[in-house]
């Protein structure tokens, strides 16, 4: 289906931060399938361990004990606090699990039209009850109707939420972005999020964070929620978990843990021994490899050297972000300059219209910074007339 307005090039290998076209020419990715690649392309610590799971085991069904899967259960609960986890295949469904969760748990308290805050400019996905979650018309003009029980606010706008909380006996839960990825790189600021905490510890909310792409170490934290010493309710997770392997996850912990029984919430694929032995392999080199520290070294050398060029231009909003979460805001719709950049052999991609939008892969060196703003910065500059 024409569901996609696809670049003409295609990518037949992959090595570290670079990808090679089907002539041979290579291409810096600063994007990593959208937040996904996190330990780069044929890196070897994963293709060992995926190449041995593929000849050992790649699916069996959670109709029986997957030992992969608690094992890595029991890494992601031990560093993010967390107490639970069901695993899926993708943000969305994560984002429907998490969903599904706060609805069950508002019944449990019965409220028997639970209703969800949800942020402008969010994105959680595209299946019908994410869309309606999204705070962008685009993604959900078509599909109405769109499923009901969500209430929209501003982001990162504390007296939005004291206003719902004063009026609206239906609230169970809030799910938001600690830094809004398609939204154009919007970071929650830390008071906000503590704020939003303590709201929700006095109402009997469900904190929710979606951090399918502002976490797995990504800004430096394991969760970009942790830099506010917080700890959420529900998290759900995906994009950069498996390195490219898909797989989701939707934790729990406190009042959301429990809340599912047996026959409540399911998933065919969802945590098989291949795509936990992906993310496993992917949280140890992180750690192994200190790519924490690196994504907030580079993703701060990039903001740097990136303001650098394009001081004094005309049309440069704002260069903001975390880590190796970056978002480049010009004053106008720039959508072309993907491909400009393209033509320049460097993957990037444009978000909200007008934020250039950079999502390297954490193994990003400082020699692949300097070429990024070498590569980027003069297309950006003519763009601008500067
Ligand atoms: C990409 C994204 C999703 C949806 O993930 P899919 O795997 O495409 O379903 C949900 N939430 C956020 C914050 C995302 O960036």
């Amino acid at each position: 289906m024409n569901t996609y307005a696809r670049q003409s090039v295609a990518f037949v290998r992959g090595e570290g931060s670079h990808v090679f076209d089907e002539a041979g020419r290579r291409y810096l990715d600063a994007l990593a399938g959208i937040a996904v690649n996190t330990l780069g392309h044929g890196h070897p610590s994963l293709t060992k361990a995926l190449a041995e799971q593929v000849a050992r085991l790649m699916h069996v069904s959670n109709i029986y004990r997957v030992p992969e899967q608690e094992r890595l259960s029991d890494r992601l609960a031990a560093l993010s606090g967390m107490d639970e986890v069901f695993f899926c295949n993708s943000g969305c469904e994560a984002n429907e699990a998490a969903i599904k969760l706060a609805r069950m748990y508002g019944h449990q308290q019965g409220v028997d039209t639970p209703a969800i805050i949800v942020m402008e400019k969010a994105f959680h996905g595209r299946t019908l009850a994410t869309l309606s979650a999204t705070g962008n018309r685009k993604v959900q003009a078509g599909f109405e109707p769109l499923v009901s029980g969500f209430v929209r606010v501003p982001f990162d706008d504390l007296s939005a939420i004291e206003h719902v909380a004063a009026n609206n006996p239906n609230v169970v839960a809030v799910l938001f972005e600690p830094i809004q990825g398609e939204g154009g790189i919007n970071i929650a600021h830390d008071d906000y999020m503590r704020s939003l905490r303590r709201i929700c510890d006095e109402k009997g909310w469900l904190f929710m964070v979606d951090e399918v792409q502002c976490g797995i170490g990504r800004t430096g934290a394991w969760f970009a929620h942790q830099r506010a010493g917080i700890k959420p309710d529900v998290m759900t997770l995906a994009k950069g978990l498996g390195s490219g392997v898909p797989i989701g996850a939707c934790l729990a912990a406190g009042r959301a843990a429990g809340v599912f029984k047996p026959g409540n919430h399911g998933s065919t694929f969802g945590g098989n021994p291949l795509a936990c032995v992906a993310a496993l392999t992917t949280l140890e080199v992180i750690e192994r490899d200190g790519l924490m520290a690196r994504a907030v070294h580079v993703g701060d050398l990039i903001r740097k050297r990136m303001g650098e060029a394009l001081a004094g231009v005309a049309g440069v909003v704002d260069i903001r972000g975390d880590g190796l979460m970056i978002g480049i805001e010009l004053d106008r719709p720039c959508g072309e300059l993907v491909g400009q950049a393209l033509e320049a052999g460097l993957l990037i991609n444009v978000t909200n219209d007008n934020v250039v939008r950079l999502l390297p892969p954490l193994v990003f060196t400082d020699a692949d910074a300097e070429q990024l703003v070498a590569l980027l910065a003069p297309p950006i500059r003519d763009f601008l007339g500067a």
